[in-house]
């Protein structure tokens, strides 16, 4: 049975000695004189491809038989170092401190995850998850300061936080990484935070982190009737719900994606935080919609249109395809 000392110390372990950005591995001056000879262009530096934010020991806990399972990221890890389309650069997570999590959660709800006893029926205790959430938490800020610093970015960890509220672990969740991660932006200059949400599941967490804040937006487009079976309206005056029947043909998922694009441009948001859960694809074990592997493509490259900085953090998932929409994904939102 773990302690409240021995997760802290978990929490220690994880961040200690693996605080540090992958080193970007210069481009030999020989290789950008052919570059620049080649094309007559001006010359760059600055290589087309993702930021991967990630450690893998994520994949360290598990449950039997629980769809969010450690080969979610196991797989698409191998997915993506195999792959030759995509350059990656690979980045640990920074650790996130106490005062980005309390402005998402309560110090109560914080000690709570020390506690050994189950949060419910699909949200199990596991020795160190307070260290696991507050590393997914730190891979969503690193996510956060690579995506203001211009790079295409996406956080390849779990667990996954878009239903954890500010005071209690569910659906699989037990930190809010995106809340926390639009409450950091909020906190450090940025005016104008967005949310956009396309797991199939509706953010529940993040909607009641982020309502009527200033200065956010939140928009979810998930399935209804589905877990956990709110998002059925908009609520407050920022957060914006888009309910899909099940079965919904994927043309018309796509236009009610769209349009939930359109208004999240309409806020006009300086940074847009995305909720990317691939659940909502067509053969997905846990609910029943319609999406094939280009319409993430689409959807990065909707993202990527924007002009903005964009930081994803991955949510749900549980087909085996995972990596296979998780690289079509990322190779429209890089343009690759
Ligand atoms: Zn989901």
């Amino acid at each position: 049975m773990a302690t409240a000392a021995a997760a802290a110390g978990i929490a220690t372990e994880w961040h200690a000695g693996t605080v540090h950005c992958a080193p970007r591995r210069p481009v030999p001056a020989r290789l950008l004189a052919l570059d620049f000879l080649r094309h007559g262009a001006k010359l760059t530096t600055r290589l087309p491809g993702m930021k991967i934010i990630t450690d893998e020991r994520c994949t360290g806990y598990s449950a039997p038989g629980h769809p969010e399972r450690p080969e979610r990221i196991r797989s698409t890890l191998a997915k993506l170092r195999a792959q030759k389309e995509l350059p990656v650069s690979w980045v640990k997570p920074i650790p996130a401190d106490d005062e980005a999590l309390l402005r998402a959660h309560t110090p109560e709800h914080l000690a709570r995850l020390a506690d050994p006893v189950d949060f419910d029926a699909d949200t199990p205790f596991f020795p160190q998850i307070a260290g696991y959430a507050r590393a997914s938490v730190g891979a969503a800020l690193t996510a956060l300061a690579a995506a203001r610093n211009g790079e295409p970015v996406f956080s390849l960890m779990r667990p996954p936080g878009h239903h954890a509220m500010r005071a209690r672990a569910m659906g699989f969740c037990y930190l809010n990484n995106i809340a926390i991660a639009a409450l950091a932006a909020l906190a450090t200059g940025t005016r104008r935070v967005a949310v956009y949400d396309f797991d199939v599941h509706h953010g529940n967490g993040t909607e009641a982190i982020l309502l009527n804040q200033p200065g956010t937006a939140f928009f979810s487009i998930h399935q209804f009737p589905c877990y956990p079976g709110t998002g059925t309206r908009n609520l407050g005056n920022n957060c914006f719900n888009y309910p899909v029947p099940p079965q919904t043909p994927r043309i018309e998922y796509r236009h009610i994606l769209s349009s939930a694009f359109e208004h999240l441009q309409a806020f006009k948001p300086e940074l847009v935080a995305v909720s990317a859960g691939f659940d909502c694809y067509a053969r997905d074990p846990l609910a029943q919609e319609t999406l094939e592997a280009e319409d993430f493509y689409w959807l990065g490259q909707t993202f990527r249109s924007l002009g903005v900085p964009v930081l994803s953090l991955l949510e749900g998932g549980y087909s085996d395809d995972l990596p296979e929409l998780i690289l079509a994904y990322l190779r429209g939102l890089s343009g690759t």
